[in-house]
């Protein structure tokens, strides 16, 4: 057995984003790892239900051998094996985040032979993870551009804290991921608002587009109510996607109790005017999730905001793992400017020694 690339959990952002990032890239490259201090400043620290349905299913896709797999474990051990595709059902049981795990398994996925058939079940819609219309509408349609083919299908909604929801992900191999170069935020060609409401009164979203229309000024015909009939529970979401000719942004204020309608909308009407008075095409979140393709494809760039903890995280653990290096550098005159050099694209796969020759 090799030796075990040891990375510390409680380095960067500190959270759940150093291992699913890692375990995504030890997959995609067959890199033993031992995750040390996972989550150790978290109040509750250690694997949650969500991490420890990423971990699993991480080494589910690739026959992985797994140790320390349990609630509360501040401690992994992941040799991978060779990425299979095929069925896969994960559910993360609790309010944990589906599309957290989603995020975990597509890349060594993409690295596979054979497309692969994914359910997920759990939260689709929770605060501080990437809602399903942020993966649909933002981030999967940037990897197609990159040579992917993901389709993503929603069955039903999972807001938090009921969770309950199922998507479908249908992933193709892709030999090689091509760079990508976001340079331009170019005109805005559409924007809409949508409140998601399930099983909540109406007054809900109809104070929330209120506030999406007053702030930004946006038309009624851009603002729009969206009942919900199937949901794991009761839900509210406001989702406002900004539209430009090379990516859709969405930004989300998620309901939760307590909070007011019009506190709900603010938040995400807040992020939509930093976006804009930015000038730059990728949004904070979008940042946070390119750094992965890029550095698997070897080569790209794009303009961003400043980045979050979690991108720079990435960005570390990809040079930890693939080793590779992104530039990060101003990008007047309120923006940043975030490059790997390009080389030739090595798709999901690269420091994997070939396979051994079949049997005659
Ligand atoms: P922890 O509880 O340890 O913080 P976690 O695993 O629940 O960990 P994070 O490590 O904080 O979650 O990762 C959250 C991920 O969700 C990040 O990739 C972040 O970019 C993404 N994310 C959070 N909010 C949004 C949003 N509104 N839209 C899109 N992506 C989001």
């Amino acid at each position: 057995m090799g030796e075990l690339l040891t990375i510390d959990g409680s380095r960067g952002e500190g959270g759940g984003q150093i291992l699913r990032t890692s375990l995504a890239l030890a997959a995609c490259t067959g890199t033993e790892i031992r995750l040390a201090n996972i989550r150790a400043s978290r109040p509750r620290r250690g694997l949650a239900a969500q991490h420890l349905t990423a971990a699993r299913a991480a080494a589910e896709i690739c026959g992985g051998e797994l140790s320390g797999d349990e609630l509360g474990s501040i401690e992994l051990t992941f040799r991978p094996g060779r990425p299979r595709g095929g069925s896969y059902h994960f559910v993360v049981p609790s309010a944990g985040s589906a599309c957290l795990v989603f995020q975990t398994v597509l890349w060594p996925l993409l690295a596979a032979d054979e497309p692969s058939s994914v359910t997920f079940e759990g939260g689709t819609h929770n605060p501080m993870a990437p809602p399903f219309d942020f993966l649909a509408q933002s981030f999967v349609p940037l990897l197609e551009r990159m040579g992917a083919s993901v389709l993503l299908r929603l069955e039903s909604y999972g807001f938090y804290p009921h969770g309950g929801g199922r998507f479908v992900a249908r992933i193709e191999p892709c030999e090689r991921l091509a760079p990508l170069e976001l340079l331009d935020a170019g005109p805005v060609v559409e924007r809409r608002a949508r409140a998601l409401l399930a099983r909540l009164p109406g007054h809900i979203a109809t104070r929330e587009l209120g506030v999406v229309r007053d702030r930004l000024g946006w038309h009624e015909d851009e603002c729009l109510l969206r009942r919900i009939k199937t949901s794991g529970g009761p839900g509210n979401a406001v989702l406002l996607q900004i539209e430009r000719q090379h990516l859709t942004e969405t930004f989300t204020g998620f309901g939760v109790r307590g909070q007011r309608a019009e506190a709900v909308a603010r938040g995400a009407v807040d992020q939509v005017e930093r976006y804009l008075a930015a000038a730059v095409p990728v949004g904070p979140y979008l940042a946070d999730q390119l750094v992965i393709p890029l550095g698997l494809a070897g080569g790209g760039a794009f303009a961003t905001l400043p980045l979050s903890a979690h991108a720079e995280t990435n960005i570390e653990v990809v040079a930890e793992i693939l080793g590779r290096r992104f530039a990060v550098s101003s990008f007047p005159p309120h923006g940043v400017l975030v490059s790997l050099g390009a080389g030739p694209g090595t798709g999901a796969r690269p420091s994997r020694p070939p396979p051994p020759p079949s049997a005659p």
